[in-house]
């Protein structure tokens, strides 16, 4: 294991799995770590953030305060090792994106983009899906893997990148304000053609979660069409 600051309070971590290959999981699903306390075992699930390839995974964490598992984590040295359970989960792209002109609008928050980089570093180089992230953090420093998301903008056009900030500081000349609030921009841009073809993935904490997608329920978007994963 290794890791690397995001910001303060987040961090990446890249695990390599010993004696295997490669290391095989749809983007989107998430693995169990496992942690002895006591004599018992816990487990807390965390969405891969990286693309398939070789035998090493990422992921992307925050600091719970007091919390058993992401405190454990945070407090790992490189080179040490963690039990994880194998990739589960069906947080994953439901079509292929591009066949029968399928879109898609990712909607993270937080931490909630992990599966959502998985998924753009894994299909936008084979198959260059349409796909439209919008994603909010609440301070500019936060905007987890940002340089990465623009690169990709700027490589690939069926991508557009649209992220926003609660509370900008003065310099920030971007989208301010919740997801919720860019929800319009965002569907926008894939719903040239009507909604029918556009599928909305939404993770992060519950409460954003359900309320974007009663938002999309209000704007006459099929239960079919949001597949979320909520984190709390
Ligand atoms: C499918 C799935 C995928 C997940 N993927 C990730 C991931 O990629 N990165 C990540 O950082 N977390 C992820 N989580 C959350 C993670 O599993 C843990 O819940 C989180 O790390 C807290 O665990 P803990 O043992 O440290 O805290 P606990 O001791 O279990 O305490 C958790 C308490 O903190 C609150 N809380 C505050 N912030 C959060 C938060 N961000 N997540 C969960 N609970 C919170 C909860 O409501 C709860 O009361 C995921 C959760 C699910 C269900």
């Amino acid at each position: 294991m290794n890791w690397k600051e995001l910001s303060p309070e987040v961090h990446h971590f890249e695990f390599e799995i010993p004696g295997v290959e490669h290391f095989s999981f749809t983007p989107g699903q998430f693995i169990s770590v496992i942690e002895p306390v006591d004599g018992k075992e816990i487990a807390r699930p965390y969405s891969i953030a990286s693309p398939r390839g070789g035998n090493r995974f990422s992921l992307c964490l925050n600091r719970v305060p007091d919390g058993v598992l992401s405190t454990y984590l945070f407090d790992l040295k490189p080179g040490d090792e963690v039990k994880i359970h194998e990739p589960l989960g069906y947080f994953t792209l439901r079509q292929t994106l591009g066949h029968l002109g399928r879109r898609a609008v990712f909607i993270a928050t937080g931490t909630g983009i992990a599966p959502f980089r998985s998924m753009l570093l894994d299909h936008l180089p084979k198959t260059q899906p349409r796909v439209t992230l919008l994603f909010g953090v609440r301070y500019e420093q936060g905007l987890l893997y940002r340089e990465e998301f623009e690169k990709l903008a700027s490589q690939y056009p069926e991508f557009h990148f649209m992220p926003t900030i609660t509370r900008p500081s003065e310099s920030w000349t971007g989208r301010t304000g919740r997801v919720q609030s860019h929800l319009d921009e965002a569907l926008a841009v894939e719903t040239g053609d009507g909604i029918s073809t556009v599928d909305v993935y939404v993770c992060g904490l519950k409460e954003m979660v359900d309320d974007v997608r009663k938002e999309l329920k209000r704007r006459g978007f099929d239960r079919t069409q949001i597949i979320y994963e909520k984190y709390d």
